[in-house]
């Protein structure tokens, strides 16, 4: 029987496990930094059906219909008239049961957690050494060691395992922008609904059928050093509170009071694909590479690289890097185009990149090749 090792329990780790809970020939562990997983948060994640189908693959369908939300519509707003620029039908990309889904982030992870046993998991287990001999040996910060096959890197976007690992210097860039996160009830739309901004967006979504919705905001922001390493920066309600009064007095929107549990966090991207030199080491999700927020496809493409990295020890092929690679350029342009063109702020290019909107989102070559390329595999 071949033993794993996941560093992380993250979306990605939890959903690596899953795929070994069903497969007698490995036994593993997860090995988690924090001393328990938030399992109450009520914070949004969108999941396209790329990665509803995997999830689908280990019981997701079954999940209560109430806990989850199928939009089927994108709809983009300017966030300084209110005015609707266009739509886009996401549920065009939808087939059987898998569908594009917005859910609580805890909804998800809890449903990962449900079929794995307590005992696999160690909580307060960070990676302090690897080494190799026919196996790979690690050592724990609590001077535990343990001999693993294969090891799966999972701790997320500011992976310390993979500064273990790999020697360069691997840390994500500050994307210059911070996410300003927060919940609200009873909003008046149901679907996906984008406001452009200038320098910013906002995005408001659905996470059940009870009629809980999530705010997530992504603001252009040039931060000294200091800053962006300062959590406690991030949290002052002062800051909040003026990042808030910055949206609202650039959108005639009135929902300050409805927003509650406001949460900022500066937002990092990957600085280039490291790949280790070891073949039975497999970086996944957010510390194999992590995007730009906006095209929602992080947890998503989480999930896929757990997927191909099991395929990959599965069959014994030699060929999970490249197949990432590909998919994380694709990805990535994507979500640095959204990126810039969300944020226009020069009165003549949004004139231009809302006539380009309103026509790419009802032209169907346009949509295969930029939605359903990436939603379909
Ligand atoms: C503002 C924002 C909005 C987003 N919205 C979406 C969205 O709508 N849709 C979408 O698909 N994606 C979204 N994403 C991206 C998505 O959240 C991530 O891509 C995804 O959570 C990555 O999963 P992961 O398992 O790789 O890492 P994580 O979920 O970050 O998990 C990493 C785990 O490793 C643990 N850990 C950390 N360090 C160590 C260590 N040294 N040792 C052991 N354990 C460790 C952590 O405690 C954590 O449990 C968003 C991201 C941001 C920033």
């Amino acid at each position: 029987m071949k033993k794993i090792a996941i560093i992380g329990g993250g979306i990605s780790g939890l959903y690596f496990a899953n795929l070994l809970e069903k497969n007698k020939n490995y036994s593993y562990k997860i090995f988690e930094k924090k001393s328990r997983f938030e399992l109450d948060d009520g914070y949004g994640i969108q999941l396209s059906v790329n990665s509803i189908k995997l999830l689908n693959e280990i019981g997701f369908s079954d999940i209560e219909s109430q806990k989850v939300y199928f939009p089927k519509k994108v709809i983009f707003y300017d966030a300084k008239s209110f005015n609707k620029i266009c739509d886009i039908d996401i549920s065009k990309f939808n087939y059987e049961k898998n569908r594009y889904t917005t859910l609580k982030r805890s909804t998800l992870l809890n449903f990962l957690l449900k079929n794995i046993p307590k005992e696999k998991i160690n909580y307060n287990s960070e990676l302090s050494d690897v080494s190799f001999e026919n196996k790979i040996n690690l050592k724990f910060l609590d001077n535990n060691y343990e001999t693993f096959d294969y090891l799966i890197l999972s701790d997320g976007v500011f992976s310390k395992s993979k500064s273990i690992i790999i020697d360069k210097d691997s840390r994500p860039k500050y994307l210059n922008s911070i996410a300003l996160r927060g919940s609200l009830k009873n909003f008046e739309n149901n679907d996906i609904s984008l406001y452009l901004g200038p320098n910013f967006h906002f995005v408001i979504y659905p996470v059940n059928q009870n009629n809980e919705f999530n705010f997530i905001s992504i603001i252009r922001k040039n931060l000294k050093k200091e800053q962006i390493n300062d959590q406690n920066y991030f949290q002052n309600s002062d800051f909040l509170e003026t990042l808030m009064n910055e949206i609202l007095s650039k959108t005639p929107v009135k929902f300050k009071d409805k927003i509650e549990n406001l949460k900022s966090f500066p937002i990092f991207r990957s600085n280039g694909l490291s790949k280790p030199s070891k073949k039975n080491i497999f970086l996944v999700g957010d510390a194999l590479y992590a995007f730009p927020p906006s095209f929602a496809q992080g947890a998503s493409q989480s999930i896929a690289s757990s997927k191909d990295a099991y395929d990959e020890i599965e069959n014994n092929t030699d060929n999970y890097y490249q197949k990432r690679n590909e998919k994380i350029k694709a990805v990535n342009s994507r979500s640095m185009l959204n990126y810039f063109a969300f944020h226009l702020s020069n009165p003549f290019t949004i004139f231009l990149r809302n006539i380009f909107l309103k026509y790419l989102s009802k032209n169907k070559k346009f949509l295969e090749n930029y939605l359903g390329k990436i939603y379909k595999n």
